[in-house]
């Protein structure tokens, strides 16, 4: 048995197709989804996504404004941009690039952002709905993983899905969104004892560790669906995940590629949600002019 490929890059291009007719359809209203994307510091590699941010919402006929400074701006001058981008009337949605230097409270900022422009899914209240199942908007990565696994018909109602990884952004929101669609999720994360003997359960193995090629073969059942969700460089500096992707061929039924596979969707999907943004204010605006 070999692995079959889930190719990230190809379910992604025919969500980015589908983006475009919406934000043409916004543009018959004269309504152009804008995206302010607002950078601290100089890490490179926020500085690469924050570049593919901006030409993808360009190529898809949305606005992208970059906000870059550096990495000595206060908090309190941050929160002021915020306030600033939240009552922008052209800005949609707001995301602001992490990890920020140690004088800026991570959680404030997020907290600042409004929730109506919270296209990354991170501000508390969307947080809150998505756990609850109400709508928000869902965080890019874990919705990105939902839409490959439906992409590529995988059953997941009475399925074991194992995550490895716990954090804010990926680990514990994708747990709670294959909840939703009936699997039993257990979670692992670098205190668990005897991490192999959990995800040897695995139906479902979603690895978001952030350690190159840490899961080979030895932790996986046969027949699982591997999610590579790691964004890591090899020995010879080279991208990879947290998958040894060779070594599972013989082991997984399904596995996504680094790069290639949930690195490109989780850009798909914050097109999504910043034309979803836009939808939803022309509605509100619809919504208003109703009532007068
Ligand atoms: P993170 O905040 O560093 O979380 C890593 C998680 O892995 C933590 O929960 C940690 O456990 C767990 N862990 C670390 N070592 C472990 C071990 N030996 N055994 C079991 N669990 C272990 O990272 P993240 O932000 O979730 O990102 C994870 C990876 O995904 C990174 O490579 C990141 O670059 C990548 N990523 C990719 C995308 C994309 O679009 N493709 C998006 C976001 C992130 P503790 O909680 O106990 O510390």
């Amino acid at each position: 048995m070999t692995a079959k490929l889930i190719d990230g890059k190809a379910v992604s291009q025919k969500i980015k197709i589908q983006v475009k007719e919406r934000v043409e359809k916004l543009a018959q209203q004269e309504i152009i989804p804008g995206l302010a994307v607002v950078l601290v510091g100089e890490n490179s590699a926020s500085l690469t996504y924050v570049k593919n941010k901006k030409k993808t919402c360009e190529a898809l006929g949305m606005r992208s404004d970059l906000h870059q400074y550096p990495d000595t701006l206060t908090e309190q001058e941050l929160l002021s941009k915020i306030e600033e981008l939240n009552t922008d009337p052209e800005i949609h949605g707001i995301l602001v690039q992490l990890p920020l230097p140690k004088q800026i409270d991570e959680f404030k900022v997020i907290s600042a952002i409004s929730p109506d422009k919270d296209v990354d899914g991170f501000h508390p209240i969307s947080v809150g709905n998505m756990m609850i199942g109400k709508e928000a908007f869902l965080p890019c990565t874990p919705h990105g993983i939902m839409e490959l696994l439906s992409n590529y018909e995988i059953d997941l109602a009475g399925k074991h899905a194992v995550v490895i990884g716990r954090s804010n952004i990926v680990g514990k929101p994708i747990g709670q969104l294959l909840l939703q669609k009936d699997a039993t999720v257990t979670y692992c994360h670098s205190k668990t004892n005897d991490l192999a003997s959990f995800t040897k359960q695995a139906d479902i193995l979603i690895a978001a560790i952030g350690r190159a090629k840490f899961i080979d073969h030895t932790y996986v059942k046969s027949g699982a669906v591997i999610i590579d969700v790691g964004m890591n460089r090899d020995e010879n500096g080279k991208l990879c995940g947290d998958v040894d992707f060779q070594d599972v061929q013989e082991t997984a039924s399904f596995v996504t590629p680094v790069p290639g596979g949930v690195g490109p969707m989780t850009i798909a999907m914050l097109m999504g949600n910043t034309v979803q943004s836009a939808e939803k204010d022309l509605q509100r605006q619809n919504n208003s002019k109703y009532v007068k």
